[in-house]
């Protein structure tokens, strides 16, 4: 199964995007969105092993379960 991911600029953790603001931690991408429209880009889809943020993992569990 495939999941949208955004992967922070930051320190490249790949994040489940939960919705047009947030990521499933919490974690805002829609802030680099606003800021530049290109990085809407940067939302792909990819598989749960590439994910790297434990967060968003824990919280796709739960949404299995
Ligand atoms: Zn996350």
């Amino acid at each position: 199964m495939f999941y949208p991911t955004y992967q922070s600029k930051k320190d490249q953790t790949v994040h489940i995007v939960k919705d047009q603001n947030q990521c499933l931690c919490g974690l805002k991408h829609n802030s680099f969105y606003e800021l530049n429209r290109q990085d809407l880009r940067n939302i792909v889809f990819k598989q749960l092993d590439e994910v790297t943020c434990e967060t968003c993992l824990k919280k796709v569990e739960k949404m299995q379960e």
